[in-house]
């Protein structure tokens, strides 16, 4: 029996393990593995409203043990760090609890088909101090600690009367969803009064675009929208400023003029993780693995790559496929399939469709595009429609997971636990 081991549990990775789990591993046709350096998964798009206070990661969290024993996969709790290919197998860190006790020892873990599935970091582009002095939305431990961080800037704000500036590089989708939801955050924190805080006079927030437009992936007449929407909730946006450095206290831009900033978020772009490297794979430029049209790496046909890792050129457009929850959930879909196949039977190539694009601009609106079965044919959308539509890309993933009874169920306790509860975490 052959062993697929899927290394990454993020959207792509945990979503292959579910269905190869469901096809072959309920059945004894193949051992299937899933490693994650975590014990559970949560759906990064979600990331920029636990930063805001607004959802609790606990609450929305897969735990992979449950999911494994429930689809016939096994899971397997580490951090990889790197691979042997002539004896296929993969290395492992130990694994150590919160208090640092070893509790799994460093081990290596046989395959005979690897899927690395790792997503993506942040990426400072060599930028002067910002690696140093920003925060950054890579994991839910990131977000989190934006958020106490947030929380702790509101509190100095409200007591001490100071205004708290938080600068946000990058106006790309993750960037726009951020300034939107903690603009929310900051008004819901006056409301309860928790903090004294004016919302206009003390939280000021800016983003910082290099390009001449926000959400420069979308329609312009829809990053102009999503631009005055910013605005009108009082959210400064300073695009064609390239930041030059990044200071304790400050971000400084291109022309010298500094930005005073208590927190800086840095947004502006991402890139494949260390571990990607110590792979021994062929790499593009920002470290993500390349693979060919059946996602096999270039070096090992039994080494696939999905996700924010790899870079896939679809070759209808000659262009890399954009790191997206989207391209990672066709890619897992994608490889179920291929990997569940009869052995000799001769794969298609991956075709990534582009259903279009949502972004959120906090809970009651959101702007972007939809693309119907003439891919030059786009629907723009915006408003509370556009939102709706944006709550369903999170529904879809769940109910990838776990089907559609058991998303709805879930939906449902979450709608009640925002009915009691307010609206962001005040503590
Ligand atoms: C704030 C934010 C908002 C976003 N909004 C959207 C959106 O609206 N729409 C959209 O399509 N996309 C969005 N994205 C992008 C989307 O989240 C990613 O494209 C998607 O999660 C990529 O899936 P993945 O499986 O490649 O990686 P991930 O989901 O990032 O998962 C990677 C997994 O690998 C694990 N891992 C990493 N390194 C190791 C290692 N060495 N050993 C073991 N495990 C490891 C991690 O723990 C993680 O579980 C957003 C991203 C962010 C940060």
């Amino acid at each position: 029996m052959q062993t697929i081991v899927i290394a990454g549990g993020g959207a792509g990775g945990l979503e292959l393990a579910t269905r190869l789990g469901d096809s072959l591993g309920r059945h004894g046709r193949a051992r299937i593995i899933l490693v994650d350096r975590s014990p559970t998964h949560f759906w990064k798009p979600l990331l920029h409203t636990v930063a805001s206070g607004k959802r609790d990661p606990q609450a929305h969290e897969v735990q992979y043990a449950a999911q494994a024993a429930e689809h016939g996969f096994e899971f397997v709790c580490g951090e990889v760090l790197g691979m042997d290919r002539h004896r296929k197998t993969i290395s492992l860190a130990a694994y150590r609890g919160d208090n640092g006790i070893e509790m799994l020892p460093a081990r290596t873990l046989s395959y005979d088909r690897l899927v690395l599935a790792f997503g993506a970091v942040t990426n400072f582009f060599n930028i002067a101090g910002a690696a140093e002095h920003s925060l950054t939305l890579d994991s839910v431990w990131d977000a989190e600690h934006f958020h106490k961080r947030f929380l702790a800037s509101c509190m100095q704000a409200g007591s001490r009367g100071a205004a708290v500036n938080i600068v946000i590089v990058g106006g790309g989708a993750t960037g726009v969803e951020l300034a939107a939801e903690l603009i929310h955050a900051v008004r819901a924190l006056a409301r309860y009064n928790v903090h004294a805080l004016d919302p206009e006079r003390d939280v000021h927030i800016s983003i910082v675009e290099r390009g001449d437009l926000l959400l420069p992936h979308l329609n312009p007449r829809l990053s102009r929208r999503a631009a005055r929407h910013l605005a009108s909730q009082g959210i400064t946006v300073r695009t064609s400023t390239t930041v030059a450095r990044v200071e304790p206290d400050a971000v400084v831009d291109a022309e010298g003029t500094r930005h005073p900033s208590d927190m800086t978020l840095w947004a502006a772009g991402v890139e494949g993780p260390e571990v990607c490297a110590a792979m021994g794979l062929a790499l593009n430029r920002i470290r993500q693995i390349i693979v060919t049209p059946g996602l096999q790496t270039l070096d090992d046909p039994d080494i696939f790559a999905i996700g924010d890792c790899s870079s896939y050129v679809c070759p209808s457009k000659g262009a890399a496929v954009p790191p997206r929850a989207q391209v990672a959930h066709q890619q897992a879909m994608y490889l179920a399939e291929v990997l569940s196949a009869k052995a000799g039977s001769e794969p298609p190539p991956f075709r990534y469709r582009d259903y279009g694009s949502l972004v959120s601009l906090g809970p009651f609106a959101a702007v972007g595009s939809l693309l119907c079965s003439n891919p030059t044919r786009e629907m723009l959308l915006g408003g509370v429609a556009a939102r709706v539509l944006y709550g369903l890309m999170y529904q879809k993933h769940v109910m990838a997971l776990h089907g559609f009874l058991r998303m709805a169920a879930q939906s449902l306790a979450h709608w009640l636990r925002d009915k009691v509860t307010p609206p962001v975490k005040l503590h």
